[in-house]
């Protein structure tokens, strides 16, 4: 089971996570992953910041006001005197550690990679120990246990891979007598270790993976990411009114949700468990009545082909383009050579045959960078007006209609389209890629609400699934 930020994020929160700890340890035995503190992480990675600036005054002022936050928890959670002690002394020790870590950073004004990684990791190692301290106050066994130990990374410091069998072997040794005793280990999320012991951590959101990286090394039954919605949803529910949980996706369809940003899943998360096809559930720890989203490998049919829609704003579309650049051969190359040298992450990319321009998006945070290397690198071609123009489109988005039974379903597009002709839609870009699990179309970001209105209702995803079918004449 993992709880995400939003599940820990008060002395509240956490109460209901132990209820939820302590329902499911009577059935089976149970391995919880945390996540920090809501918020925790944002504020750590600032004071990185800070210190690399120099602040001090500004990285300590988050010190302060985060050991705040931890304190009110523990006094609130933790009753026990000796237990109380014992964990806020624990607590202290990792904000020493931070604050060094700060210091150091602020007197070498440099901030490596390795270094974010170590403070930007304190807020797992900070919620484990009170998490763990709750459940022993609610008369579970729980036991904190740095992920340092059980996840071996690769060295790539901020976006980490786990060496699988490295992490099976030392898990079991160090998880399985814990189990075995009936203690429930209290994990920290996000984090793991170089086989050097060099801590790393997985990417932001990590939490999520480090619990199926775990589930798939344990053999888990099933894997739990407790967080703060009910499942994965037909669309985002600020955006559109009907929208409702899913019952059940495949492996596929939630990795496409993810990528394409319905902030449910770290976009790793599947990876870990595609071979041993364990199924994860997504289900909301602020309401556990609920039965939630069940993502299995090959999930279930709704009678129609499209599951969900998705919508990712703070996007910038980029155009290289000009008549001369028909037929030339190295530019879509050079064009993507440029964005992987900048590390821009490309979220979409269409051209057409006719081969007038390519355009593709990235990330509004990315769009200088990107935008300032491709003009360096056409520079001739502009000049020799091979390349006419680089140009950059912001106040857009993109909408995903997402299934996997699209595949080989003919007309999908043709609704989508029609759909959105209908509420008067216009479409910037259009893109398909042949696995056909997901038509992605790029509109004005004024559009989006609509657009996910008109292809919502086309599809009749917020009908229920029974209903869906007949309606289908199936
Ligand atoms: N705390 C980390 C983050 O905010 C990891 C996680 O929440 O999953 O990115
Ligand atoms: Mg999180």
């Amino acid at each position: 089971m993992k709880f995400g930020g939003t599940s820990v994020g008060d002395a509240t929160c956490i109460g209901r996570v132990v209820q939820i700890v302590k329902d499911a340890s009577r059935e089976s035995s149970v391995v919880i992953v945390v996540s920090a503190m809501s918020g925790v992480t944002n504020r750590l990675i600032e004071a990185a910041g800070r210190a690399e600036a120099g602040e001090r005054d500004s990285f300590n002022a988050i010190f302060a006001d985060l050991r705040a936050q931890h304190e009110a928890a523990l006094v609130r959670l933790i009753q026990d005197p000796q237990r109380r002690n014992q964990i806020g002394s624990c607590l202290d020790k990792i904000f020493d550690e931070g604050k060094r870590l700060c210091e150091g950073t602020a007197l070498l004004r440099e901030l490596t990679p390795r270094t974010l990684d170590l403070i930007s990791s304190l807020g797992e190692r900070l919620s484990a120990p009170l998490v763990a301290g709750a459940l022993a106050e609610a008369g579970v066994r729980g036991e904190p246990v740095e992920a340092t130990e059980l996840i071996v990374t690769d060295s790539c410091h901020g976006g980490a891979d786990p060496l699988m069998d490295r992490t099976r072997r030392r898990s079991e040794a160090r998880l399985r007598p814990l189990l075995d005793q009936g203690v429930v280990p209290v994990v920290t999320g996000f984090i793991g270790s170089t086989e050097d012991g060099a801590l790393t951590t997985l990417g932001r959101g990590g939490s999520d993976y480090s619990a199926t990286i775990l589930g798939a090394v344990l053999n888990a039954d099933e894997i739990i990411i407790w967080t703060d919605v009910d499942g994965v949803l037909t669309a985002d529910p600020r955006l559109v009114p009907d929208a409702r949980t899913i019952p059940e996706i495949s492996y596929r369809e939630a990795s496409e949700l993810a990528y394409f940003g319905a902030k449910v899943l770290h976009p790793k998360t599947l990876h870990a468990v595609a071979e041993a096809g364990i199924p994860v559930w997504i289900r909301n720890s602020f309401a556990p009545e609920r039965i939630g989203t069940k993502i299995t490998p090959k999930g279930r049919s709704n009678g129609g082909g499209v599951k969900a829609l998705t919508a990712i704003r703070d996007v910038v579309l980029i155009t290289v383009g000009g008549p001369g650049i028909v037929g030339v051969p190295d530019v879509v190359g050079r064009t993507f050579a440029t964005t992987a040298e900048v590390r821009a992450n490309v979220l979409l990319i269409s051209q057409s045959s006719s081969q007038n321009d390519i355009c593709f998006i990235v990330s509004a945070s990315d769009a200088k960078r990107t935008v300032d290397a491709l003009r360096k690198e056409f520079a001739q071609d502009v000049a020799h007006e091979k390349v006419e123009h680089i140009t950059v489109h912001s106040g857009i988005a993109i909408v995903a209609v997402v299934g996997e039974n699209m595949r080989g379903a003919p007309g999908l597009a043709g609704r989508t389209f029609n759909a959105l002709g209908r509420d008067n839609v216009n479409i910037i870009a259009i893109a398909q890629g042949s696995s056909e699990s997901n038509i992605s179309f790029v509109v004005s970001e004024h559009d989006v609400k609509a657009a996910l209105a008109a292809t919502h209702r086309e599809f009749a995803l917020g009908v229920r699934v029974a209903q869906h079918s007949n309606v289908m004449g199936s």
